[in-house]
């Protein structure tokens, strides 16, 4: 291509390069703010078709382009191209690239071979300039005819250059100046012709700087640096300077070219390249390279106050979901919203940036106390729930906070964002939306949490992962009703890992879909199977994780698996967490619809650990209710549990859902649940989860849950006593020998607690001074848990106060104090068994 001066594009071509050269270069052309069209060549013959055609302006080539050749020389494939471009009849000019440490050898070989110019990376900002000069060059050149010309052609090309140039002699005596040079030196060539440079001399670079200037001019031909020189007017200014020998015949200078270049141009460039790679574009915040800058700035002048910094890393929860689910217009919007909050709540001179994808992070300096980072992190919590619009719904978001704090948790800028980014992924592992602060301990939990996923990923492949079943059983018939399939992991580096630990990670990172289809294609054949051998027809119940639920085939892919595997529908359960329903109601109630219309059957699992409000429950067509074993496993001594436990099991029964309780380990939790109408349970009271061998054997048996009845109030008086000290307990079992009660005894709050669940008893005697908990405390909960109950209180004179505060807030019916009379004892528990025996009756009548 033939170029004159003009304004369209400049073809560059660039030969084979590593996509990050290829992006450097692409901006830095980019950001000279003219017009360049860059284009990789991959292939030889590529190369070849735009010399033929001359369809292109100029020809970027690395040292060591990735592409081979082969040719009768040797040498670095990068000169090998450079001649084969130059033996083409319609030629290029060639810019050669190289790294910083070989320039000085390689320039030569290259300027020698006819490169238009050679530039290490180091100086890629030249780029756009050393091309158009190339271009401009070559184009002249191949206009140029006659040699009569040549002077004139020379002159013109100094003229119309950019740059400001300098020729002199072999001796270095000014021949020859461009209009550049003296708009930048302020001399005109009159005023310099015979003068050596030096007149332009700042004075503010020490000798030796020049000394190594001319080494490199002698040694390689060429020198190029930033230089202070001083304009005519006085004052000094900074340029890039590149100074070249030309070469006689014989080999020797026959005279140097000085090219000039404006620092403040270069600065420009540089600026416009810092834009565009130390901003994010999406939020305009700073990036990670650009955060980490400051950050290392910031710590440095911390470290020289005394004062602290923090590094407040905030993570969107969920966020893929929105991504995923919604669309990446949302996302988007979310997180530029979420920048522009974050922007608002900082003090001059802190950061905020947009590290990666939901990740930002904040830095604090100058803090009087690592706790100065909370109340921001607390602010953060606010400022992010505030709802945003997503077609007319409020879309909540929430995050989770990981903190760090230098010199405390690390000097440098990498290690205090790295135990923020454990204090993350620990708050991550609490369930998100919440705060915490980093602690050594967590690096371990972070590398754990990186091997998890390093091995989640081959897992499936590798035949690693395996379902249990867990049977469950009706509380009244004790039966086997159904299962629940549970996965198991058992990696050859880290051992068994519990779903606690890696569910969450699948979850994160996407492979739960996989994993999860997986499991459910198991669990239905598995089910299908016992059906088949006659072990019974009974339900298997799957969990399905957050983005299972809310990915948009799952109903394709239940109905693909039940016609895969031949298992009736009403056979297949499955249990959804309340987290799967938050956020977008009106599209959870439609997937579980359209799984419903299937005929399936779908239960709550972990009810009451997240938002479970009855209305919200009653939205969904639920077919079970499943109480979480948190409230299970304290229910029979915790009042608030039993009350929550028995309230669920009502709200179920009202919406006409069946209710299991999940967890349960002892009778007396399942004789407690049973007398509250609770409808089935599951737990290692019954069974662990197993093998599918295991449950086979347990349904082939027909084995059934055992639990032993319990004594109603009707069928004899039951006197439960309470105390510490077994002599107490006997002489008590003599006193009231003779009184036809059935005396049940317990030495602690505790075991009375199991107790009075298997057997309730109408009249309760304890002892006010007991380890652990007092007869007062024991009262209260027994009060909450058994109102019928009337409760007699033993005391001695130094603790009248608690008892008579017990007294008045009703958890005590009576107190005697010690050493009693055992005839008042007598007829006061006597009289109770009366009031309890009357309020049974008008409980029985009502
Ligand atoms: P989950 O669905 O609530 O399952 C019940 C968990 O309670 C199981 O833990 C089970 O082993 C445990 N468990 C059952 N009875 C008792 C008991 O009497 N005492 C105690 N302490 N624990 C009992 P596991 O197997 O460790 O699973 C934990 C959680 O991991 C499950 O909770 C479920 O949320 C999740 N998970 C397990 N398998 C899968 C799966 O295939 N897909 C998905 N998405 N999640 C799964
Ligand atoms: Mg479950
Ligand atoms: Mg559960």
């Amino acid at each position: 291509m033939n170029r004159p001066a003009s304004t369209s594009p400049i073809q560059v071509l660039l030969i084979d390069a590593d996509p990050p050269l290829y992006d450097t270069i692409s901006a830095v052309l980019h950001a000279s703010g003219e017009a360049f069209n860059l284009t990789p060549l991959n292939q030889l013959g590529e190369l070849e078709q735009a010399l033929e055609h001359a369809d292109a302006d100029c020809l970027l080539c690395a040292q060591h382009p990735n592409l081979s050749i082969a040719s009768e020389d040797s040498g670095p494939a990068g000169l090998m191209l450079l001649q084969r471009v130059r033996r083409h009849p319609g030629s290029l000019p060639v810019i050669m690239l190289c790294c910083a440490e070989e320039l000085v050898g390689f320039a030569a070989q290259a300027m020698w071979q006819g490169a238009a110019d050679c530039l290490c990376d180091e100086a890629l900002l030249r780029l756009p300039a050393a091309i158009r000069i190339a271009v401009q060059y070559h184009a002249t050149m191949a206009s140029y005819q006659a040699p009569d010309n040549e002077l004139q052609l020379a002159l013109a090309v100094l003229r119309g250059s950019r740059d400001g140039i300098c020729v002199t002699d072999a001796a270095g005596n000014i021949l020859l100046v461009n209009d550049t040079f003296t708009q930048m030196s302020g001399y005109t060539l009159a005023e310099v012709k015979g003068h050596n440079p030096r007149i332009l001399k700042s004075g503010q670079q020490d000798p030796e700087y020049y000394l190594a200037m001319w080494q490199a001019i002698v040694e390689n031909g060429c020198w190029q640096g930033e230089i202070i020189n001083r304009h005519k007017d006085g004052s000094t200014y900074t340029e890039w300077l590149r100074i070249s020998s030309v070469l006689d015949e014989a080999g020797q200078p026959s005279h140097y070219v000085g090219q000039f270049g404006y620092v403040a141009e270069q600065k420009r460039l540089v600026d416009r390249i810092n834009q565009l790679t130390q901003f994010d574009p999406l939020t305009g915040l700073p990036n990670r390279s650009l955060f980490l800058d400051r950050m290392e700035q910031s710590l440095v002048a911390s470290r020289r106050s005394g004062r602290c910094s923090a590094a407040i890393l905030v993570n969107l929860d969920r966020f893929r979901l929105i991504n995923d689910t919604l669309s990446q217009a949302t996302g988007d919007r979310v997180l530029v919203d979420m920048a522009r909050r974050f922007a608002k709540q900082i003090r001059q001179g802190d950061t905020v940036a947009r590290l990666s994808g939901n990740e930002f992070c904040f830095l604090l300096s100058n803090l009087n106390a690592a706790e100065d980072a909370i109340l921001l992190a607390q602010r953060l919590q606010d400022v992010i729930a505030r709802p945003l619009e997503h077609d007319n719904h409020p879309l909540i978001v929430t995050a989770s906070i990981g903190i760090s704090v230098a010199p405390r948790d690390g000097e440098d800028g990498e290690t205090l964002l790295k135990a923020a980014d454990a204090a993350l992924i620990r708050a991550k592992l609490e369930g998100g939306n919440c705060v915490s602060f980093y602690s050594p301990s967590m690096d371990a939990d972070a590398r754990r949490r990186q091997a998890i996923e390093a091995q989640l990923r081959g897992a499936l492949a590798r035949n690693e992962l395996s379902v249990v079943y867990q049977a469950q059983n009706n509380l009244d018939s004790g039966n086997i009703i159904g299962t629940e399939a549970l996965l198991r992991w058992h990696n050859a580096e880290l051992g068994m890992v519990s779903p606690g630990e890696f569910i969450p990670v699948a979850e994160e990172t996407g492979l739960i879909i996989p994993i999860g289809s997986w499991v459910m294609r198991q669990a239905c054949a598995q089910n299908k199977e016992w059906l088949d051998q006659g072990l019974g027809r009974m339900r298997v119940a799957v969990n399905l994780s957050t983005r299972q639920f809310r990915g948009d085939t799952l109903v394709d892919e239940v109905a693909a698996v039940l016609a895969e595997t031949g298992l009736p529908a009403e056979l297949l359960e499955l249990e959804v967490t309340e987290s799967a329903l938050i956020n977008n109601i009106d599209a959870a109630v439609a997937t579980c619809r359209k799984l419903k219309a299937l005929g399936v059957k779908l239960s709550l699992d972990d009810f009451g650990t997240g938002y479970s409000s009855l209305a919200y429950v009653a939205r969904f067509p639920f077919d079970k209710l499943k109480i979480d074993q948190g409230f299970v496993s304290d229910i029979t001594h915790n009042p608030a549990n039993a009350a929550i436990a028995t309230a669920a099991i009502a709200i179920a029964h009202g919406l006409n859902l069946s209710v299991l309780a999940e967890g349960v380990e002892t009778e007396a939790q399942a004789i407690f649940l049973r007398n509250r109408r609770c409808d089935a349970m599951q737990g290692y009271l019954f069974s662990r989860p197993a093998a599918p061998d295991a449950i086979a054997q347990l349904l082939a048996q027909k084995a059934r849950l055992h639990l032993g009845a319990t004594a109603t109030a009707a069928s004899k008086q039951t006197l439960l006593i309470v105390d510490d000290e077994p002599a107490i307990l006997n002489a008590m079992h003599r006193l009231f020998r003779h009184e036809n009660y059935n005396i049940i005894t317990a030495q602690n709050g505790n075991d009375a607690f199991e107790l009075l669940a298997r057997t309730p008893a109408q009249v309760i005697i304890s002892d006010q001074r007991m380890a652990g908990m007092t007869g007062t405390e024991f009262f209260t909960r027994v009060r909450q848990l058994y109102p019928d109950s009337l409760r007699i209180i033993l005391s001695g004179y130094t603790e009248l106060e608690a008892v008579m505060d017990a007294v008045n807030h009703g958890a005590v019916y009576k107190f005697l104090t010690k050493p009693w009379e055992d005839d008042q004892l007598r007829e006061q528990v006597r009289e109770a068994f009366r009031i309890a025996g009357r309020q049974g009756d008008s409980g029985a009548e009502s």
